[in-house]
């Protein structure tokens, strides 16, 4: 028999978690967030505990604290956080291949594991299906956001085990609550096959999701990309990512977005369109980037255009062509992202990342709102425990 080494015997020691925890709560339409201190969660038998160190803050979530009925938000009081990032505390007593000081993202996709469409390996189209801490878009989403209502502004979440995401040592917490949106772009980049061999345009190249796209194309192997947008700084910015595969363009009256992709790619188009638009593009930007799109190509829709466009059933079947629409992402996905990260094909270091604490989550959100952001560069996260501790 052998004695433990005590570094060994440190490490099984569980860390201490409090019964009482900060969280940011909202507790009436129009009113700010107040940080207060409530019950720690603590985790079922299929679930963890997380110590949150970082949470996405997401530019229209001022939007949804008034929800547009489509979307079922948690009843109120509630907290939300979509985003969050941190290190298992706490580990349910059916949960397996999940230790405490894991180093983990949430993904706080919510699906029941049991209507058709899960059953069909589709979580993303769950009756129930979910964003913990934001809302839900299903039929029967309600009882789903009912049975997790609070989201990752908190110092404490419970995640159930199927959304945990373990992070690599290279990437950082608020990196890791950046990978929402880079799920939402990866996802539709393995949807469309990107990969070799492939040339990809991203309308939108450098906004949030756009950033996303670019940085996980590269990563794919893609070898040409082509982005379109309005700020020629950024766009500058962004092509020095790799200034043999990436090229930028704002599309002007002498030369659209068609010509100029065709010309770089011997006449075909590109074979992926991601459209990452911000939500007031107009819909000629769209249409734009889609008529750039090769014959046999795909377009895919990761942004946030609202207005309806027009297309062509002719074109569409006579070009042998795929449209398809991309709302968020799967584990497995993000558990992919984070292959690539740690083997070092992603480069993070894009991000400029602003840290604020549990009760400058409205100062944060208005100064978003005010536009004080640069562009997809901007990373803001609220920590829980301080930039210190991130
Ligand atoms: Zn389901």
């Amino acid at each position: 028999m052998t004695t433990p080494r005590a570094e060994t015997a440190v490490a099984l020691v569980p860390p201490v978690v409090p019964d009482r925890m900060r969280a940011a709560v909202y507790t009436k339409v129009g009113d700010p967030f107040t940080v207060e201190t409530i019950d720690t969660p603590r985790p079922r038998a299929t679930e963890v505990l997380i110590k949150v160190r970082a949470c996405g803050l997401v530019p229209n979530t001022i939007n949804q604290l008034d929800p547009p009925p489509m979307v079922q938000a948690p009843p109120l009081p509630a907290v939300y956080g979509l985003d969050p990032a941190g290190v298992v505390v706490e580990v349910g007593e059916s949960v397996h291949g999940i230790d405490i000081g894991d180093r983990v993202y949430v993904n706080p996709l919510r699906y029941c594991g049991n209507c058709r469409p899960c059953r069909k390996g589709q979580p993303l189209a769950c009756d129930y299906a979910a964003l913990n801490g934001y809302f839900g878009t299903g039929p029967k989403s309600a009882e789903m956001v009912a049975d997790y209502p609070q989201g990752g502004y908190a110092e404490y979440m419970v995640a159930p085990h199927y959304s945990v995401v373990k992070l690599p040592d290279n990437v950082s917490f608020e990196t890791g609550a950046r990978w929402g949106y880079l799920g939402t772009a990866y996802s539709g980049l393995r949807r469309a096959a990107v990969g070799p061999n492939t040339t990809v345009l991203i309308n939108g190249i450098s906004g949030t999701l756009g950033l996303g796209a670019t940085l996980f194309a590269l990563a794919l192997g893609c070898s040409t990309i082509l982005g379109v947008g309005r700020d020629a700084e950024r766009l500058s910015r962004v092509r020095a990512l790799a200034p043999d595969r990436i090229h930028v363009h704002t599309p002007t009256d002498e030369r659209s977005t068609e010509q100029w992709a065709r010309g770089l790619t011997d006449g075909y188009g590109a074979d992926v369109v991601v459209d990452a638009l911000p939500e007031r593009s107009p819909a000629t930007a769209f249409t734009a980037a889609a008529a750039a799109l090769a014959r046999g190509g795909v377009h895919v829709n990761i942004g946030g255009i609202l207005d309806d466009v027009s297309i062509s059933p002719p074109r569409i079947m006579t070009s042998n062509q795929t449209y398809l629409g991309s709302f968020w992402f799967t584990s497995e996905e993000g558990q992919e992202m984070s292959e690539l990260a740690a083997a070092g094909l992603v480069d993070f270091e894009v991000f400029q990342h602003r840290i604020h604490g549990l009760g400058d989550i409205d100062a944060a959100m208005a100064s978003l709102a005010a536009g004080d952001r640069d562009g997809g560069f901007t990373n803001v996260v609220i920590a829980p425990f301080g930039a210190a501790a991130t």
